[in-house]
């Protein structure tokens, strides 16, 4: 049995013991009772690798983070995909020309690449969408090739979900040829309805094929400034309407911030009563949205603070990572937490729902209903080399060591400097 003394977790009071059993399940939490063995070692100082007893010193655990909403079929493509006017529709349209171009060696390249980087910050599950090379059924299967191969690799260390997004077209004779057949390797079915000629005849489209299929859905909704883009009020009453509550998931929602707020207000109550996870994505959503805005940009953030007044769970995910719809990104998700702050206007008393929001509620959204640090759950863990939430965000540096079903997975620990903190392997 591993266990892990003296550590702090996030939105707990108090130091605790954690215990995991040969099966990699949490076995059980209690507070910590002052005495730490000798032979446990230090999780910050030792670059043992393997020992069943660890000495957090009062470091911060939190559940596996969980990036639910990537693009790895894209991420890196940015040398070959520039997008010079910034803008969303020219990063679509420049991904769709360098798509014929992709190989599966390509795809899986890059993608093992972007999700390794990723386990080493702390991530235990992603989720990507693919593109579905609409209409061609063969660079569809090119990329689900590749993503298949890395899920096999990376399996030890992380769980890889696969979202395929639906064409704007509603076309039933690709559906029919092409979702019935990936439907077991998918987590969900998606899409991006409102860039559709008719955004919520695209979505109905989508949301037909998922009850057909019995599969999730987990869509782009409503990217755009636009207060009449509305697809996310359509989602909230057609998801009661079709037994589909806690199925489904609005990506973005960034017309909901440029509503007025009695609009907004509104739409967000049938989205708690329809029990929609909402996702937010501010590194994209920040660098796309409101370019065209002469003075005052506006953020293209969805309501956070609205959403969650209402009873919605928000999440924060990375989105693109160095491609055309955004040129940075590393998929360190303690960095896009610091993002989702700075976006929308969150300080210290938030930093715990901060973390929470890459971490324990994507996690219940995605991974399981229960996800979080206790009793019978996966020990998907990341331990942080900091107190509190508010410290990690402040330092974003601090070592961390990471837990996949109960195997340590990845260790980065800080070494003092000087001009002081950096990073050693
Ligand atoms: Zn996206």
């Amino acid at each position: 049995m591993m266990i892990l003394y003296r550590t702090h977790i996030l939105g707990r009071t108090g130091l605790f013991t954690v215990r995991i059993d040969a099966q990699g399940t949490i076995a059980d939490v209690e507070p910590f009772r002052g005495l730490v063995p000798s032979h446990a070692l230090s999780a910050w100082k030792s670059h043992a690798q393997e020992p069943e007893h660890w000495d957090l010193e009062k470091g911060l655990l939190l559940p596996g983070m969980v990036d639910a909403h990537t693009h790895l079929d894209k991420a890196l493509t940015l040398p070959f995909t520039t997008n010079t006017s910034g803008t969303l529709e020219e990063a679509i349209s420049r991904f769709k020309e360098y798509q014929p171009k992709l190989t599966e060696e390509d795809v899986l390249t890059r993608a093992v690449m972007v999700a390794q980087q990723a386990s080493r910050y702390g991530t235990t599950t992603l989720r990507t969408h693919l593109n579905s090379a609409y209409p061609d059924p063969n660079a569809l299967k090119v990329v689900l090739n590749g993503m298949q191969e890395a899920q096999r690799i990376l399996r030890r260390q992380m769980d890889l979900q696969l979202v395929l997004m639906c064409p704007t077209i509603e076309d039933d004779q690709w559906a029919s040829a092409v979702l019935p057949a990936m439907a077991p390797y998918l987590a969900a079915i998606g899409g991006a309805p409102a860039l559709a000629r008719d955004p919520n005849r695209n979505l109905t489209w989508i949301l037909d094929w998922a009850e057909r299929l019995n599969l999730a859905v987990d869509l782009h909704i409503d990217e755009t400034l636009d207060p009449l883009s509305q697809t996310l009020n359509t989602l909230a009453e057609q998801v009661p309407a079709r037994g589909m509550q806690g199925l489904a998931i609005a990506g973005h929602c960034v017309s909901l911030g440029a509503m007025s707020l009695l609009e907004a207000s509104a739409i967000a109550d049938k989205v708690a009563q329809a029990n929609i996870g909402v996702i937010t994505l501010p590194q994209t959503n920040l660098y796309l949205q409101g370019r065209e805005d002469e003075t005052s940009p506006r953020r293209g953030l969805t309501r956070i603070s609205l959403l969650n007044e209402a009873g919605v769970q928000v999440a924060s995910a990375s989105d693109n990572i160095q491609d055309a719809f955004h040129p940075f990104g590393n998929g360190d998700l303690l960095l896009v937490a610091l993002i989702t702050a700075y976006g929308s206007h969150f300080g210290e008393s938030s930093a715990d729902t901060l973390l929470k929001m890459v971490s324990e509620i994507p996690g219940k959204m995605i991974v399981n209903t229960n996800y979080g640090i206790h009793a019978g759950q996966p020990a998907d863990l990341v331990a942080l080399e900091c107190p509190t939430a508010l410290s990690g965000l402040q330092t974003l540096l601090a070592g961390r060591r990471v837990w996949k079903r109960g195997r340590l997975v990845n260790t980065t620990l800080l070494a003092e400097t000087p001009l002081g903190t950096t990073y050693s392997q």
